[in-house]
């Protein structure tokens, strides 16, 4: 009720503003909506990357996030949990969500009792790297079996939450390697949302044709393309593809373009991103586009609205 009592507002709001404001569509136009989701590595927690979300969100309080967390930032030997958390903290607002976002960690395969596997890595890395930390490019889908997988979802879950952090419902597979195996395990699992495929032709330009990346990306999602829209993938779980692709890969102009011809073909989502680590980089990419979006949103007689997550 709550929520509908909001909405009404949001609404009287708006149509208060549309009187004011010409180029505002009506309450009734229709809507896209452009979801902000954040990749977060397990890299790297570097004060330059969390202050470039932090002045953002400051700049941007209205723009919800879906933090797709990793779990591996708190395994390493000697780290500090609690300063872990609260570097983390320092860049969550409540309208965001916490979600989870995997990569094939060695470290986390080992906390998990999964047996690590080397093979494929999407960035032709060798990972068998005895000794050191390793494991970040190895495709969880072609690697792992269905129960593997299933078993390190809820040891993923469970490292999250042992932090205080919500139980994920959200996901997205690190260099999008999903296929049917993390389906059925996110299934298991509970979660809800999906956001594992992106149009490999986003990333030509970094990885190259002959890369791994895009062929295996090829392979798991053929016919990704950037009017993509969502779908169920099985009962209660829905897929919300990365049309729009990651701002590391996707420049201001690309971004403008897909927006242009998602508003052109009357679709209603758009999802894109940036990675914690490289915010520092990137972030200063999507800022860029947002007046411009807003623009073209209302130029079309569309209503952009800044995607949240129940
Ligand atoms: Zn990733």
């Amino acid at each position: 009720m709550l929520r509908f009592l909001l909405s009404c507002w949001v609404l009287s709001l708006s149509a208060g503003l549309a009187n004011a404001i010409e180029t505002e569509p009506a309450p009734n136009a229709p809507v896209i909506t452009v979801y902000i989701t954040v990749d977060w590595e397990g890299w790297s927690l570097d004060e330059e990357n969390l202050d470039a979300m932090r002045r953002f969100r400051a700049r941007y309080p209205y723009i919800p996030m879906l933090h797709l967390l990793n779990p591996v930032y708190f395994l390493r030997p000697d780290v500090d949990a609690e300063q872990i958390k609260a570097q983390i903290d320092s860049t969550l607002l409540p309208i965001d969500t916490q979600g989870l976002h995997l990569h094939g960690w060695k470290l986390l395969m080992q906390r998990c009792e999964i047996p690590y596997r080397t093979t494929p890595s999407f960035a032709d890395a060798d990972e068998r790297c005895p000794g050191k930390e390793c494991g970040y490019t190895v495709s969880l889908e072609y690697a792992y079996s269905t129960e593997e997988l299933s078993k390190l979802l809820a040891c993923s879950a469970n490292l999250l939450t042992a932090q205080g952090f919500a139980r994920p419902r959200h996901f997205r597979a690190g260099g999008w390697q999903f296929g049917p195996k993390l389906t059925a395990a996110l299934h298991a699992n509970g979660f809800l949302w999906d956001s594992s495929s992106l149009p490999p032709s986003l990333l030509t330009e970094k990885w190259g044709e002959d890369s791994s990346m895009l062929k295996l990306l090829r392979r798991l999602h053929p016919d990704a393309s950037v009017l993509d829209q969502p779908r169920l993938l099985a009962d209660g779980l829905w897929h919300y593809p990365n049309n729009a692709g990651l701002m590391d890969y996707t420049s201001t102009a690309q971004l403008l373009e897909i927006f242009k011809k998602l508003l052109d073909a009357k679709k209603p989502v758009m999802v894109t991103g940036f990675h914690q680590e490289t915010a520092f980089i990137y972030l200063d990419k999507l800022e860029d586009a947002i007046a411009q979006m807003e623009a073209a949103a209302a130029l079309a007689g569309i209503r952009l609205e800044w995607g949240s997550y129940d």
